[in-house]
């Protein structure tokens, strides 16, 4: 059972062996270099736990033959367990959980300070009545540091114990059922050791990518202040090394077994070898208490910079728990690893630890609060354009097309078949054919730089990346002469229901909306980057590139004619949409309950999504969420396309309607684009899609890794969705539409180099520039201008019952020196004069 404790924890009671793979992945730690589920020590993969640590960028590829054909594919690497330790009284068995009569078990989760705990009592057959309290941390300061602290206390018994703790390179990638029969042994072993008396040296190697990993372990036993005198006996096997180290204990008194990790890679720069670099840094690591302190402050620091706060304890604890997920998956640790950021985080085998689409869910968070994290992420992409012109010419086309699922060189990781579990067949997979992820990418590149105006990065490696998917939907889209209409056929749009027409062989749909617009943005995109550029800089592209006039005629051609299909005045997710069938959603729902994976479940019938008016997730209302309507209805203008409030409203009707939502990134969309005109239907949405991962929606896919952009783009809707936040001509603009569930919101933002506070209260919003040697930085709220310079503050009145509406114009003041500032673990409400925010264990 989960208990909210506060809003700094995340605190379960009792032990649910069929739960235990969710909570493994909703308390991974991690530091944006590594991550370690939540698993128990003690135990090893199997049906209940499944320990996993995997490393940002570590990847490796293998072949299974499968159906009579070769399946390769790359792996995010789970790398030896660390975590590996246990130990048993005289001559019993090891300690299991389900061996003993569990009397008390607990396991929490403190997101302030990033330690996990787990307290467990039990009796064993001889009725031995044993505590045990376990505190473990992955160093956020430290990137290669990770440490497991336990503490044993024999209630009504005295004795000989023997610890056993080791580090485990025998472990293979089998996190995912579904995915068992891919070859999942990426590991070899190269070499164990010991280091000094009391340390363990495990060195291994990945199979093909010849990454090398080398972990070390210091373990030491504590008892009554003071460190042991032990006789630890080594033992070694290949790709494993343990310590059983025996001690006699007293009843009553606590023993308390330290075990310090290190990690290192042959990614890692700054080092000479990762087995040289682990043993020596291990000789200098700290104790277990000095590693939690320093652990606490990194993670403060990290909190004040990146938080928010607000007036709903349990909705404000939720936030946090994605917050905090995002902050280990990507942090300043990640800079210089080359990683792009995995959809399901680093916290299971899911996609294989692949990067698709969903940083663009991510990106908006980072931009304000870590924008160097979204550029260091961005180059992961540039580094693999190389790879996506190939992929580009492979496939008959020109520029850069990057894969719908990436991993290690950026070369197409998508799988070419998959399973249906439901029906046991493997299936071909078509999904690599959403080519819109390349406009997703040209979508970041723009976003980061309208927040940042960071030129270096737009002349040096943006505007290159732009060019070239502007270059790829020029040379993907076709001429209709009869129609005098650019076109884009045989693709799939973020629905990934619809493959194909029912009436057709041919792979992909035609004219995707989705798709079709947003090349027509990238387009666009590309001629506005190319006049941002210095003429130097331009002129040197256009060389390099090859860009001739023709080509950028063409490209003006084709955001004046490209095609964009309608019925029943609604915007058509594809051409011949409208002749499709209605899906029977609530016949359906009676027979099966939960019909998100309507994929799975009609082909396990023998039909198929394709013959349906039906969505996986958000599609042509994808349009809604990334652009704004004046820019929508400017872009369909120039196609000779009109396009009003009322269509955009139909639209999202009709496929809010027609949706099963079979990803969660789905109900991020929906919230955002009902905010206004059906705010209560937006959020509940909001309210769905935060429970997403933390109660398994998805029924079971969570154990499988977090849904990262969901988690992100929940603090997404609340901080830029609900506010209005928006860049518009280089002014930040904040136009708040909250539900009326929203109070009390705060959190500081980072906008071109200036620290800005977002405050909402009540019927007021304030905007503080913090105190800084910034220049004078212009919002706009209200609809009008305010130069603030730091240190000063505009305030606006909100009229809370009619949507966005302001009843005084913003009033500019100079901020007293707290409000500059948001202490993590302050932030809750004061309005009724009490904490509305605990601070359990502060
Ligand atoms: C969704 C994609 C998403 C992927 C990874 C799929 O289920 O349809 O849009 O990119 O999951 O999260």
């Amino acid at each position: 059972m989960r208990v909210p404790q506060g809003a700094w924890r995340l605190t379960y009671r009792g032990f649910e062996p069929a739960e235990e793979g969710l909570r493994e992945a909703l308390c991974a730690l991690g530091n944006g270099y590594f991550v370690t589920r939540a698993a128990a020590p003690e135990a090893s993969a199997g049906d209940v736990h499944y320990p996993g640590t995997y490393l940002a960028g570590c990847y490796d590829r293998r072949v299974t033959e499968l159906q009579g054909r070769p399946v390769e594919s790359e792996d995010l690497v789970n790398l030896p367990n660390w975590l590996s330790q246990t130990f048993r009284i005289g001559d019993g068995h090891y300690f299991d959980l389900s061996k003993v009569r569990v009397r008390r078990y607990r396991q929490d989760l403190d997101m302030r300070r990033g330690i996990l705990t787990r307290s467990i009592a039990f009796t064993d057959d001889e009725g031995r009545l044993t505590e045990i309290r376990e505190r473990r941390l992955v160093h956020m300061g430290d990137k290669n540091i990770a440490a497991l602290e336990t503490t044993i206390v024999a209630r009504n018994w005295s004795g000989p114990l023997t610890v056993l703790s080791a580090l485990d390179g025998t472990v293979t990638n089998a996190g995912v059922p579904r995915y068992r029969e891919l070859d999942g042994r990426h590991l070899a072993p190269v070499s164990t050791g010991r280091v000094a008396d009391d340390g363990i040296l495990l060195v291994v190697e990945t199979c093909q990518s010849h990454i090398r990993i080398a972990e070390a372990a210091r373990v030491r036993l504590y008892s009554q202040g003071a460190q042991c005198e032990v006789c630890a006996r080594f033992d070694e096997k290949p790709g494993y090394v343990a310590l059983q180290i025996p001690y006699d204990v007293e009843q009553d008194v606590p023993l308390t077994v330290e075990k310090i990790v290190v990690l290192y890679s042959s990614r890692e720069r700054g080092i000479s070898e990762p087995g040289y670099a682990a043993g020596r840094k291990l000789q200098r690591v700290a104790d277990f208490q000095l590693l939690a302190a320093t652990q606490a402050t990194t993670w403060e620091n990290l909190w004040r910079r990146c938080t928010v706060s607000l007036d709903d304890n349990e909705t404000l604890s939720i936030l946090r728990l994605h917050l905090f997920h995002t902050l280990q998956t990507v942090s300043l640790n990640s800079i210089d690893l080359d990683a792009g950021v995995g959809a399901r985080g680093m916290h299971g085998e899911a996609y294989r630890g692949h990067i698709f689409w969903d940083e663009t869910y991510v990106f908006p968070l980072l931009n304000r609060t870590f924008p160097q994290l979204t550029c260091e992420l961005l180059m992961y992409r540039y580094r693999r354009l190389p790879a996506a012109r190939w992929l580009a010419a492979d496939a008959g086309f020109a520029g850069a097309l990057f894969p719908w699922q990436s991993g290690s060189d950026g070369r197409e990781e998508t799988q070419l078949i998959h399973l249906n579990p439901m029906s046991g067949r493997w299936l071909a997979d078509l999904s690599h054919l959403q080519r819109h992820v390349n406009a997703a990418i040209a979508y970041n590149v723009w976003q980061y730089w309208e927040c940042t105006r960071d030129a270096e990065f737009l002349d040096s490696f943006g505007a290159e990346m732009v060019l070239e998917i502007a270059r790829f939907f020029a040379s993907l889209a076709t001429y209709n002469r009869a129609l005098d209409r650019y076109e884009i056929l045989g693709v799939i749009g973020p629905d990934e229901y619809h493959t194909g027409y029912p009436w057709s062989e041919e792979p992909g749909i035609d004219n995707n909306a989705y798709t079709n617009v947003m090349a027509v943005w990238v387009l666009s995109r590309a001629l506005d980057v190319l006049q941002a550029l210095p003429a130097p800089r331009r002129k040197e592209l256009v060389a390099t590139l090859r860009l001739a006039d023709d080509e950028l005629a063409l490209w003006e051609r084709i955001t004046s004619r490209m095609r964009v299909v309608f019925h029943d005045g609604v915007i058509s997710q594809f051409e011949h949409y409208d002749q499709l069938v209605e899906f029977d959603w609530d016949g359906y729902t009676a027979r099966y309950g939960n019909i998100q994976r309507l994929d799975r479940l009609l082909e396990h019938e023998g039909d198929t999504p394709n013959r349906y008016k039906l969505a996986k997730q958000a599609d042509t209302l994808m349009l809604f969420y990334l652009l704004p309507i004046d820019e929508l209805e400017r872009l369909f203008a120039g196609l000779g396309y009109s396009i009003d409030q009322d269509l955009v409203d139909r639209t999202i009707r009709y496929y809010a309607e027609r949706t099963s939502h079979g990803s969660t990134l789905s109900g991020i969309v929906h919230a955002w684009v009902l905010r206004h005109m059906e705010r209560d239907q937006s959020w509940s949405f909001f309210k769905d899609v935060l429970q997403a991962d933390l109660l398994d929606m998805q029924g079971g896919t969570t154990r499988e890794g977090i849904h990262l952009g969901t988690m992100a783009g929940t603090v997404d809707l609340v901080q830029r969705g609900y506010l209005g936040l928006e860049i518009r001509d280089g002014t930040l603009c904040l136009a708040p539409d909250l539900p009326a569930e929203l109070d009390d919101l705060r959190f500081p933002l980072l906008f071109r180099g200036h620290w800005l506070e977002i405050k909402v209260a009540g019927d007021t919003l304030t905007v503080v520039h913090r105190r800084s040697a910034a220049a004078a930085v212009t919002v706009r709220l209200g609809g009008r201008n305010e130069v603030l310079q730091p240190g000063h503050k505009a305030v606006l009145r909100l009229d809370r019952r009619s949507p966005g509406a302001a009843v005084t114009g913003p009033r500019h003041e100079c901020a007293p020196e707290r409000d500059a500032t948001n202490e993590p673990g302050q932030g809750g409400s004061s309005r009724q004069g009490r904490p509305a925010v605990s601070t359990l264990g502060r």
